[in-house]
């Protein structure tokens, strides 16, 4: 009898009939034998409208009550859909219960909107599956030390999954969404796109951290620190297909290299438009002037990606940086109060339509010649590389947001990707 956990993702669980199929999916898994832990998203759209309803009345703003309200708010969204999916499976003639992070306990740090797991205590619902029930625990929150209501990122849901699942040492977690599992680039921009039917959980990582936002970044590193068996796959499949081909469906990730690995150099393509770049111009070049920006940048929890150095000029340099978008103006504001005075810089030009494409894979420590192709492929498509970053998988370039998909679309052809592997 092997204990499963599986996640079911916005889309999926997007209306009472969608929430009705799920129920009658996991009915089937329970009723094969399984001992069954389920992990429900919000309904689609409704962690935004939630977000959005806080915005009208009062603008984001980076402080702790603020976000605490934030995250007391956008958890209902999956206290709701784990209470229906509940019902649903109880019609379906299945004994349910569902739990809010807090009832389960899922214990985070503080860091309200962005708060991490640090401990599960499952011994509830390890109660409930020896007495036969399958057990709902809504994705995307935790409780604090002091009793407060936490959520874990956007997409956070994926990361709960994978947490109860390393807590619980769960024979697998299969994450359900709306594509059949895991592409070469996201199949909405490049149709060519090919499913994997594997991927290195290395190569996972780097395309989570670049922006495929299939699986929450987090949930991979989870995966990857307990060694969790993890599939991704399609809620969209009739839900009464043989239980043992959905079982090897979709994408698996995989922690060993092994032989039938597709060997390709490039694995995947990801993307981002979540970045802007932030240029500190006329600075004096001297000693610990990186220090002087990037300190006072990460004083202030802001995360730096891309970073750039020019040549110096007449003992003058420019200074560029990437962050996250939602951060562009708050960092803005902070280099002009407070490092511009101190640092006798001339200016600071920001740009917002910006976007970072990379190519990843394990091939790429073995071949040479990967980036310069990448390269050679932007520029015959007339696309000017602002600032690249490497590291021994990837190779990120960012470039203008408006030739974000020609440059996805020329990569995918150019290393082959759109053929299948042999
Ligand atoms: P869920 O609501 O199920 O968590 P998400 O929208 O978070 O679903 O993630 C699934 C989406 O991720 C897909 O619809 C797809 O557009 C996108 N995506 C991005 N990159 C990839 C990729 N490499 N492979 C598959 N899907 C991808
Ligand atoms: N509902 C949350 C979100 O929209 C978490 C998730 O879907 O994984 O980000
Ligand atoms: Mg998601």
């Amino acid at each position: 009898m092997a204990l499963i956990v599986h996640k079911y993702g916005g889309t999926s669980m997007g209306s009472t009939e969608r929430i009705r199929n799920v129920a009658k999916r996991v009915a089937k898994w329970a009723r094969a034998g399984h001992r069954m832990v389920v992990v429900p998203s919000a309904m689609s759209g409704e962690t935004n409208r939630l977000l959005g309803l806080a915005k009208e009345l009062a603008p984001a703003k980076p402080t702790t009550p603020y976000n605490r309200e934030l995250d007391m708010l956008a958890s209902t969204g999956e206290q709701a859909s784990s209470a229906l999916l509940a019902i649903a499976l109880q019609s379906e003639g299945v004994q349910a219960v569902s739990y809010t992070g807090w009832q389960m306990g899922v214990q985070t740090d503080s860091s309200y909107t962005k708060a991490r797991i640090e401990r599960i205590d499952d011994e509830r619902v390890r109660a409930d599956l020896d007495a036969g029930r399958v057990v709902v625990v809504t994705g995307f929150q935790g409780v604090d030390e002091l009793g407060n209501i936490t959520t874990l990122g956007r997409g956070g849901s994926d990361t709960s999954a994978v947490a109860i699942a390393a807590a619980m040492k769960a024979d697998e977690c299969l994450i359900y969404t709306d594509v059949d599992g895991v592409y070469t680039t996201d199949p909405r921009v490049e149709p060519d796109a090919r499913r994997l039917a594997k991927i290195s959980f290395e190569e996972m990582l780097e395309m989570a951290s670049l922006g495929s936002k299939v699986l929450q970044i987090r949930s991979v590193e989870f995966a990857g620190k307990y060694r969790v068996p993890l599939r991704v796959l399609s809620s969209f499949t009739p839900w009464d297909i043989d239980i043992n081909e959905e079982a090897v469906s979709g994408t698996l990730i995989t922690f060993e290299e092994d032989e039938t690995m597709e060997q390709a150099v490039v694995s995947g393509i990801a993307f981002s438009r979540d970045e802007a770049k932030i240029s500190v111009l006329g600075v004096p070049d001297k000693p610990g002037i990186a220090y002087h920006i990037l300190g006072a940048v990460a004083d202030a929890n802001i995360e730096v990606d891309v970073i750039i150095q020019n040549l110096s000029k007449d003992g003058k340099t420019d200074f560029s940086f990437t962050v996250n978008r939602a951060e562009f103006a708050r960092t803005v504001d902070l280099l002009k109060t407070k490092v511009l005075p101190t640092l006798g810089a001339a200016d600071i030009v920001g740009d917002t339509k910006i976007c970072k494409v990379s190519i990843v894979g394990i091939g790429m420590r073995s071949h040479v010649g990967v980036a310069s192709k990448m390269f050679r492929v932007l520029s015959e498509e007339g696309i000017n590389i602002q600032m690249i970053s490497t590291s021994e998988i990837k190779t990120s370039v960012v470039i203008d947001e408006k030739y974000m998909e020609l440059a996805v679309r020329a990569l995918h052809k150019a290393f082959d990707l759109d053929q299948p592997a042999n």
